[in-house]
């Protein structure tokens, strides 16, 4: 009985061994036929012709997958037609870009492959830049063209933390204007503040091979390898997943202290917190939104009954003045680029 069964086991390891080397090799010459690189490559090659509004599309789901391998993708839900709320959304977030400085509308046109507006995105912005076969494209969730810029910088839902008393609230008010192209706009920044920092090798990326090299824009804030943890502010180690899933996040209160806490600091909003490229992206977007377009970042509390204001424009902190200086350094670099091409 023994024999028979160290048989039938023995036979049943094999079977299982040769079934996993089937599906190895479909799987192989599957990634041959359509290697989701070839078709970046492809991709990238060919937007240079497209003029920049045609630049700004809706992806469907089914690319979504086939190009960016579900990376960050979750609830994939069909995407239908754009309405035309949607389509004169984009057109007004193109006719935004057309104001911006031209060193900035420049680096994003020749920089930025595609923007695909894609269903189902999930992260605490709502949008993510990927850089893949050295294109880089720049995804935002479908829920901001129907969002007000407000409600969106204010919103909750994939924030780091929870409320756990019924009275508190907190307000983050980045526009005057309802236009929701706004909010996208106001994304788009912070995503291009990723693009400059990965391409002109400000930030770290994760590719290996850049580990371990001299990134100026981070002296005394964070460290040059990736893999070891930043400081945070005090010293004390909170540990904020933006991206959070509601078992990682922190309660109200703990985000109000730490909120406090950072206006002694130079990280110049919480979410800067996260890691090197949100702490330089975060910097790029205020500067851009604040100083160059002149708009007012504001974080009201609503605690206790109690309305405080609790952030006003973050780079006006005493302590972000060195970091500006070299963040005006690094773009002046990008200026430098530009006009010696
Ligand atoms: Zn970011």
């Amino acid at each position: 009985m023994k024999k028979l069964l160290l048989v039938l086991s023995l036979l049943i390891v094999a079977g299982i061994s040769s079934l996993a080397t089937l599906i190895f090799c479909f799987v192989e010459s599957e990634n041959k036929k359509t290697h989701p690189i070839e078709k970046f490559k492809n991709e990238f090659s060919e937007f240079k012709d497209l003029t920049p509004r045609d630049r700004i599309k809706p992806l469907s789901n089914s690319k979504v997958i086939e190009y960016f391998n579900r990376d960050s993708i979750n609830n994939i839900v069909p995407l239908e037609e754009l309405t035309k709320q949607e389509t004169s959304t984009l057109n007004k977030l193109y006719q935004a870009i057309e104001l911006w400085p031209l060193i900035y509308k420049d680096y994003l046109w020749d920089k930025v492959a595609r923007i695909y507006i894609v269903d189902g995105l999930f992260s605490s912005g709502m949008a993510r830049y990927i850089e893949k076969g050295n294109a880089h494209f720049i995804l935002i969730n479908r829920k901001l063209l129907s969002l007000k810029p407000n409600d969106w910088a204010t919103q909750t839902e994939e924030s780091c933390f929870y409320y756990n008393n019924l009275s508190d609230r907190l307000f983050v008010e980045i526009e005057q204007k309802t236009d929701s192209y706004l909010t996208l706009e106001n994304v788009l920044i912070h995503e291009l503040g990723h693009v400059i920092a990965i391409d002109e090798e400000i930030t770290p990326d994760y590719i290996p091979r850049k580990l371990g090299g001299n990134y100026p824009f981070f002296k005394d804030a964070f460290y040059s390898d990736i893999n070891k943890m930043h400081r945070k502010p005090n010293n004390k180690i909170i540990n904020l997943t933006y991206y959070a899933r509601q078992k990682d996040k922190v309660t109200f209160d703990d985000y109000y202290n730490l909120s406090k806490e950072l206006k002694n600091t130079d990280y110049p909003t919480i979410y800067g917190i996260s890691n090197q490229d949100e702490y330089f992206a975060e910097y790029f977007y205020l500067f851009f939104h604040c100083n160059i377009q002149g708009k007012n970042f504001r974080a009201y509390y609503h605690k206790n009954g109690l309305k405080e204001l609790l952030i006003d424009n973050p780079l006006t902190k005493e302590r972000c003045f060195d970091r500006i200086m070299l963040l005006i350094n690094e773009l002046h670099k990008l200026n430098y680029t530009q006009q010696s091409l």
